[in-house]
């Protein structure tokens, strides 16, 4: 297969950059398109024609993934705090904690705005930033670059990201030694047009006369009622900050931005055809949601706080989740079970047919968001409400959990 680099066709570019950072002579710069996603421009005048972009680029050579026996875990971090700032069940944090001595570095996705970015900390203490699934693309920085100028100085690194980011950075590095390198991703199912959030942003500025300051789009802060802790994990609610105070809360079932893009309306174009939607995997761990959780081990629900999957896919990886146990509740999960829940580690995304027509509306200026959401979101039936709120999961493991009770079964065992 050839690259956008070779074909211009963007369905071969998942953004990685990864040809921007391994040319030498600043001939390539990340230029966004029309959808609002950024490509590889060359700048005729610069380059030497060395191949290195090519040589670096996912779709122009093999990729390497592990495709031996994995490990699978499915827990929560046993610290609430850590839970209620992570997206799901914390494995991120525990993976850090167990990673980290005293010689190390740890690279993540960060927000600013609506700005996303990969950045890298020096102290475990402030993960924070990295915490929270941002779902837009990030922009790679020199990211690359600093992996291998901290290996080749001899630091421990953690990378996370996106599988092709993954895939990404260990093309960059080529021979570079990677014994102290863990390398971190998170299940994807692709990546939305930042347009989106971009008209999100101009309606509130028109409505409340501020803009987004911060964007949170798996809000979890937990409550309590007597004794009991409530999360909304499974409701996926996004909160938004805005630059005057004004925070808004809106729950996955009446929340546009949900309904549009998993019904990939305005995902980036190579995700349709994404290289890494396998069970074999680049990373040495895999991180996901645990979903099904109520279905194959409600034992580990855990009051909707969020729950993780643990994918250990090469033996560094594996042994470092088996430390990080230490610092979740959870156990051993069959990996074919959970891989019916992740249809990312299975399959592509499915092309949707009205994507273009969508795009078009939401490149037009003239089309505002509350234009955009009149013609396309369509709100939930009160079929679907009563499946996931009255009927919902919660309920269901309750249900669940009298029903067995009285036949003497415990939660996780089959009957
Ligand atoms: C774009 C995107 C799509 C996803 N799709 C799915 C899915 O379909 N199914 C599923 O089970 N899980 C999906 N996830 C993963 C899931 O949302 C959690 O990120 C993951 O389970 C880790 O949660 P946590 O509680 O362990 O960690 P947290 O502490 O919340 O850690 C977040 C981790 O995600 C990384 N991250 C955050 N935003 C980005 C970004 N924009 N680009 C690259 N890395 C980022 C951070 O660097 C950090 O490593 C997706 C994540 C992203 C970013």
């Amino acid at each position: 297969m050839k690259g956008f680099l070779s074909t211009n066709d963007k369905v071969h570019c998942c953004g990685c950059e990864s040809c921007k950072q391994v040319c030498a002579h600043d001939a390539i710069t990340m230029v966004e398109d029309e959808e609002g996603f950024r490509y590889p421009k060359i700048d005729k005048s610069k380059c030497v024609n060395c191949g290195l972009c090519k040589l670096v680029c996912s779709y122009e050579s093999e990729i390497k993934k592990h495709s031996e026996e994995k490990y699978v875990f499915g827990g929560y971090h046993k610290s609430i705090d850590v839970r209620d700032k992570s997206t799901s069940g914390g494995a991120f944090t525990a993976i850090v904690e167990a990673f980290c001595d005293d010689n190390y570095v740890i690279f993540g996705a960060k927000s600013e705005g609506l700005n996303v970015y990969h950045d890298y900390v020096e102290s475990k203490n402030e993960i924070d930033a990295f915490r929270k699934s941002k779902y837009s693309q990030s922009n790679m920085q020199e990211s690359y670059k600093q992996v291998k100028e901290f290996l080749q100085k001899g630091k421990k690194v953690l990378f996370s990201g996106t599988p092709c980011q993954i895939s990404a950075l260990e093309k960059f590095l080529m021979k570079t030694d990677r014994k102290n390198l863990l390398t971190v991703e998170v299940v994807c199912e692709g990546v939305p047009s930042p347009h989106y959030v971009k008209k999100l942003d101009d309606y509130f500025n028109k409505k409340y006369n501020s803009r987004i300051k911060s964007l949170d789009y798996r809000y979890k802060k937990t409550k309590k009622f007597f004794k009991t802790v409530y999360g909304h994990w499974d409701f996926q609610v996004m909160s938004i900050v805005l630059n005057n105070g004004k925070h808004l809360k809106k729950d996955r079932w009446f929340n546009p931005f949900w309904k549009l893009w998993l019904e990939h309306l305005m995902s980036r174009p190579s995700c349709y055809e994404c290289l890494f939607a396998t069970s074999d995997r680049c990373a040495d761990i895999t991180l996901g949601d645990l979903w099904g959780v109520h279905l194959y081990c409600p034992e580990l629900y855990g009051d909707n706080l969020g729950c993780s999957l643990v994918i250990g896919n090469s033996d560094k990886g594996k042994s470092i989740i088996k430390n990080a146990e230490k610092f979740m509740f959870g156990h051993k999960l069959d990996f074919n079970t959970a891989l019916k829940y992740q249809s990312p580690m299975r399959k592509t995304i499915n092309t949707n047919e009205k994507r273009e027509d969508f795009l078009k509306d939401l490149c037009d200026e003239r089309m505002t968001y509350k234009k955009i959401v009149k013609k396309w979101y369509k709100k939930p039936s009160l079929k679907l409400l009563w499946s996931k709120y009255i009927w919902g999961n919660r309920q269901k493991i309750c249900f669940w959990n009298l029903k067995n009770r009285k036949r003497g079964i415990k939660n996780g065992e089959s009957n």
